[in-house]
C-alpha cells in the first residue's frame, strides 16, 4: 500500500537527514530548487526517492520518526532567528570528499528500513493529516537548516578567498576552483530556502502566525506557549551583585549579511568568544529586532542586538545590547552597506567585521535564564543583558524600520525568576 503523502514525508527525511550529517561540509551538495519543488509537491524527490519508491506507508513514518528525532534534538539550532548553525564552526570543512559517499549511505538506510519494514506492516501508521503537517514541519526545518549552512558556507568561502588570494593556500583545497564551487552550492542552496519556505511552516510577528500562535504552529515550538522561563521580559528588581566581567575576546575577521525573513543576520568566523562563570562560548552569529525585545524597569529601547554564542557542549548565552538614537553607529552602518537585495541570500563582504566594536564602553550588565525569542523558543539560554544602550542614528534606525518595523515578540512572565544585575 503506498502513501503519497508519505512517500513525500520520506523524502523530505531523507534530505534532513543528509543536511544533518553534512552541516559542516563546505561543499556540500545541497537539494536543488527543482528537488524541493518536487518534494513539497509530492512527486519524485531528491536523495531518497529511490528508497521512496520501493517503501510502502508504514516504513516511511518509520524513517520520518528516526528524523524527527534527530530533528528535534536540533531544533533550539535549526528553527529560529535566535538560534546558530548546529554545527560549531570549529568542526570545520573535513568532509566534502565523503559526502556522495555518506549520501549514498544515506539512502541505502532507508532502503533498508524500507525493504524491512515491507514484509511486517501494511497499514499507514500515521493519517494523513498528520503526514501533511509532520510534512510541513520538516519542509520549514530543511528551508532553516539550509539557510544556516548556506550562510556558514558564504563565511568559510569568504575565508578560503582571503586564504587563497593571499597566496598562502594550505593544500589543494584552498584554491579558485574550490572557491566557485562553494559558490555556486550557495546560488543554489538560497533559491532553495526561499522557495521551501513558501511551502513550509511560517511564523510571524503578527496575524494568523503571530506570537500567540507560535506554540499550536508546529508541535517542536510547544514551548513558545507552555515554557515558563521565556524571554523576553520587563527586566526590574535585580539583585544587585558584585558580578564577574563578561570576558569579550572578540577580533576582526570574515563575515555575511543574510536577510532571514525575521530579521538582519551577521554569521561571523570561529574565534570570537566570551567567557563567563568559567564558561566559554562562541560567537555565531547576531542579529537586530526593532523595538528592544527586553524591557528595563517598563522602558522599551529603539532596537537591540542580540549576539548568540555557544559552548562546546551546546548551551547558548545571548549578549543583547539594548540601542538608543543617537550619533551613527561605524559598526552597524558596515552591515547595512552590504544588506542583502534578495531574502536568504547571504551577501560575503569582502571587508573584514570586528563584532568588539558594537559593545558598549562600560560592560556592566543584567543576567536571567530564558529563551529564544523565537521559535522553537527553547529554554536554558544565559541572557547577558547590557546595560549601557549603544547609539545607531535617526537615519540608522529607519533604514532597519523599512525592512523591519516591527519584529519583536511580547514581554513574557517573569515567573518569579531570578535577576541580577552588576553593582
Ligand atoms: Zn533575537
Amino acid at each position: 500500500m503506498y502513501n503519497v503523502m508519505s512517500i513525500r514525508f520520506l523524502a523530505l527525511a531523507g534530505m534532513f537527514v543528509f543536511l544533518q550529517a553534512h552541516a559542516a561540509d563546505p561543499l556540500i551538495k545541497l537539494p536543488s530548487p527543482a528537488d524541493m519543488e518536487a518534494a513539497t509537491k509530492g512527486k519524485i524527490a531528491p536523495a531518497a526517492s529511490a528508497a521512496a519508491a520501493v517503501t510502502p506507508a508504514s516504513a516511511a513514518s518509520t524513517v520520518a520518526a528516526s528524523a524527527s528525532a534527530s530533528a528535534s534534538a536540533s531544533a533550539a539550532a535549526a528553527g529560529s532567528a535566535d538560534a546558530v548553525a548546529s554545527t560549531p564552526a570549529a568542526a570545520s570543512a573535513t568532509a566534502s570528499a565523503s559526502a556522495p559517499h555518506a549520501a549514498a549511505k544515506v539512502v541505502d538506510a532507508i532502503k533498508e528500513t524500507a525493504k524491512q519494514t515491507q514484509t511486517t506492516s501494511k497499514k499507514p501508521a500515521v493519517s494523513d493529516a498528520e503526514d501533511e503537517k509532520n510534512m510541513q514541519n520538516l519542509a520549514a526545518k530543511i528551508a532553516e537548516r539550509v539557510t544556516a549552512v548556506r550562510q556558514k558556507q558564504a563565511v568559510r568561502a569568504a575565508q578560503e578567498t582571503r586564504s587563497a588570494n593571499g597566496g598562502n593556500a594550505r593544500n589543494g583545497r584552498n584554491n579558485h576552483a574550490t572557491v566557485r564551487k562553494a559558490r555556486v552550492a550557495q546560488t543554489d542552496a538560497s533559491k532553495e530556502a526561499a522557495r521551501v519556505a513558501t511551502h513550509a511552516a511560517h511564523w510571524d510577528y503578527e496575524g494568523e502566525a503571530g506570537p500567540a500562535q507560535w506554540g499550536k504552529l508546529n508541535p517542536d515550538w510547544a514551548q513558545c506557549a507552555t515554557g515558563a522561563r521565556q524571554s523576553p521580559i520587563d527586566i526590574r528588581d535585580g539583585m544587585r551583585l558584585d558580578l564577574e566581567p563578561i570576558r569579550f575576546d572578540y577580533r576582526p575577521g570574515p563575515f555575511s549579511v543574510v536577510n532571514n525573513g525575521h530579521t538582519v543576520q551577521v554569521g561571523v568566523a570561529g574565534g570570537n568568544r566570551i567567557t563567563i562563570t568559567g564558561r566559554t562560548y562562541e560567537l555565531v552569529q547576531f542579529h537586530f529586532h526593532r523595538p528592544s525585545e527586553e524591557r528595563i524597569n517598563g522602558k522599551s529601547f529603539a532596537m537591540v542586538v542580540h549576539l548568540v554564542h555557544k559552548d562546546a557542549e551546546g548551551r547558548l548565552a545571548v549578549v543583547a545590547l539594548l540601542i538608543e538614537e543617537g550619533e551613527a553607529n561605524a559598526a552597524v552602518q558596515s552591515v547595512w552597506n552590504n544588506l542583502p537585495l534578495e531574502k536568504n541570500e547571504p551577501v560575503r563582504p569582502t571587508i573584514e567585521f570586528d563584532p568588539s566594536q558594537l559593545l558598549p564602553a562600560r560592560r556592566d550588565y543584567y543576567t536571567y535564564m530564558g529563551s529564544l525569542t523565537t521559535p522553537p523558543c527553547s529554554e536554558g539560554v544565559l541572557w547577558l543583558v547590557m546595560k549601557e544602550p549603544i547609539r545607531l542614528s535617526a537615519q540608522q534606525i529607519a533604514i532597519f524600520s523599512r525592512l523591519y518595523p516591527m519584529n519583536a515578540r511580547p514581554i513574557q512572565a517573569d515567573s518569579g525568576r531570578l535577576i541580577k544585575e552588576s553593582n
